[in-house]
């Protein structure tokens, strides 16, 4: 029988996904909840990521909440692609619309959360304070928030400016007159190095895996487009979240392999016009399949780096070389490749003669050369999906350290739940669809499936919802053997955890696609929550009877 506790909730991250699941607990469900952010404000990924040039590359329409029509209609995007102070701007209203902020509690951070089976409670500890006991813990600490900053010798030595993408300043960094390295060629860098250009006296950038870029045509959106858009809220977000991605994307029947050169060109010219992911998540499904397949559409890629690059040296090491396209995360560029056109901007190749390490002046590479610098700039990623997890301290039942538990790649039933963790949830956690995806739309999904969780706990009157082993089990498996069916593990990303030295390789998102994840979901749910095992007899959740649980309640 659970005691009573401080909140019926933590819930750890002030993104999205901790936004949206405040309002639920407690705006609809009734429920005490506290949020816990290690930031200074709201807003999660886009509390961090200041660098320039930062925005999300999904188009601005479907990059946000959709709960709300009132919510929706009334924001306005000044862009195709939301910018990141747009996006802090956004989840700083939704905050203050929905009268968040009195339950969020910043510039603290979870460092534990420990279960306590006799009472069937979480105690969850922070950096400061006293600890928080809850019934429920909903971990919305976000797939790409754990920076990844390679242990390069020396590193601490240097003697100029060290920044992080993923911990960018607060206030602006002059890059004018600077000679300036960035360390890592992936979505952020590609954001940020035209910019850092402008500025730039000298820019080295080192590149130790090309990548596949596509033009973002970012811009302003047409007003007669913006009006259509805001008619269509119902249609938009029926499409959105049946959809395989989370976009206004579809997948063509044809494939590629089948395709003359031609027919590719005619299929993927007005995708390279239109700019966005249309060429990734919108045209050939069988090259995720076939390297026959992909091995067409990267020849028509090929040929576009080498008409935007004038220096055929340049653009052939800018040419990705050993795994297929679509398989890591494909960046968009506004101007990323003409800026290595630029005389005072330099492309190194690390993968050929690696980092050695870091000296007080600059890097140094394997071959003992070494660049100088006033500025260091590591674009180098994050410890993704489960390193936000293992950073904190997170025991379950029999004290086991869920970090170990998962040490050979994550454990979970449908991404929300593992097995011995009772009333932990994860939002868009690793083997759900999340990265894969629209994130707002999967942590839409993730956050009402996890409400309503909650409110069948209550219905029932047990203590704790957890993952049977056997189904967690079969999930696992499905999520490894949907993988492997593709060209996804023949790619070393961060999707396969290869970007970290020692982590296991193991595919982390699902391929379900985020539509049939949804039904699955929900059928998991009608089939009385087929694979979760409720435990224990509750008296009602601590501060409110059953029925005011389940009462909806009117936003305060
Ligand atoms: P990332 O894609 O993991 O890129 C990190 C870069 O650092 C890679 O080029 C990597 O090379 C390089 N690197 C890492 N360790 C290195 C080492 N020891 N020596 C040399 N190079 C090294 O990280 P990110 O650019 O921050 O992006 C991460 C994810 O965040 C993206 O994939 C995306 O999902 C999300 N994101 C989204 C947006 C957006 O929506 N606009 C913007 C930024 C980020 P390898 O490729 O060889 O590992």
């Amino acid at each position: 029988m659970p005691s009573r506790t401080d909140v019926d909730a933590v819930i750890i991250g002030a993104g999205f996904s901790g936004l949206y699941m405040l309002h639920k607990l407690r705006n609809q469900l009734g429920l005490t909840a506290r949020v816990v952010e290690a930031g200074g404000g709201v807003g999660g990924t886009w509390y961090w990521n200041r660098y320039p040039g930062a925005r999300s590359d999904s188009d601005s329409y479907v990059y946000g909440f959709t709960f709300d029509e009132q919510l929706w209609r009334e924001w306005e995007w000044s862009e195709r692609y939301p910018e990141q102070h747009e996006i802090r701007a956004y989840l700083e209203h939704v905050a203050q619309r929905f009268d968040l902020y009195p339950d969020i509690t910043f510039d603290t951070r979870v460092t534990s959360a420990t279960f306590d089976e006799n009472t069937d409670t979480w105690t969850v500890s922070t950096d400061s304070g006293k600890p928080l006991t809850a019934r429920f813990v909903i971990a919305a600490v976000g797939a790409l928030s754990a920076s990844n900053t390679p242990k390069f010798a020396g590193i601490e030595t240097f003697r100029g400016e060290s920044y992080h993408t993923g911990h960018w300043p607060h206030e602006r960094v002059d890059f004018t007159g600077k000679r300036v390295g960035v360390i890592g060629t992936g979505a952020s860098a590609v954001q940020a190095v035209p910019l850092i250009a402008q500025e730039a006296a000298d820019l080295t950038v080192f590149q130790r895996t090309a990548n596949y870029i596509i033009p973002a045509n970012n811009g302003p959106v047409p007003e007669p487009v913006r009006e259509e858009r805001k008619q269509d809220y119902a249609g938009i977000r029926e499409r959105i979240q049946n959809s395989a991605f989370g976009f206004e994307l579809t997948l063509l029947e044809k494939g590629a392999a089948e395709s003359t050169d031609e027919e590719i060109d005619a299929v993927l010219q007005p995708r390279w016009d239109a700019g966005g992911f249309g060429i990734w998540l919108g045209s050939y499904v069988d090259m995720f399949f076939l390297d026959e397949a992909n091995a067409k559409v990267r020849r028509f890629l090929h040929d576009k780096i080498r008409e935007k690059v004038d220096d055929p040296e340049t653009a052939e090491l800018l040419i990705p070389k050993g795994y297929p396209f679509g398989c890591k995360r494909n960046p968009l560029d506004s101007g990323y490749y003409e800026t290595f056109n630029l005389p005072h901007v330099h492309l190194v190749d690390v993968q050929a003669n690696p980092i050695s390490g870091i000296t007080p002046s600059g890097v140094r590479l394997r071959d003992g050369s070494e660049h100088e610098f006033d500025a260091i700039v590591y674009a180098t990623g994050f410890d993704a999906m489960t390193g936000p997890m293992d950073r904190i301290d997170i025991r379950g039942r029999g004290g086991e350290l869920l970090r170990e538990k998962w040490a050979e790649g994550p454990r979970t039933l449908l991404g929300l739940m593992s097995a011995g963790y009772p009333n932990l949830f994860t939002i868009t956690g690793p083997q759900s669809p999340s990265v894969l995806s629209n994130m707002p739309v999967s942590i839409e999904q993730h956050v009402d499936f996890v409400a309503k969780m909650i409110g069948e706990l209550a219905e029932r009157g047990a203590a704790s919802i957890e993952p049977t082993r056997e189904a967690e089990d079969a999930w696992v498996a499905e999520n490894q053997a949907l993988a492997e069916a593709t060209l996804f593990p023949t790619a070393d990303t961060w999707y396969m955890g290869a970007n970290i030295p020692g982590k296991p390789r193991v595919f982390l998102p699902n391929l379900s696609f985020v539509g049939p994840y949804r039904a699955k979901c929900d059928r998991i749910a009608e089939n009385d929550y087929e694979g979760f095992a409720f435990s224990g007899a509750s008296a009602g959740p601590p501060h409110h009877d059953r029925e005011q649980l389940l009462q909806p309640r009117v936003p305060r």
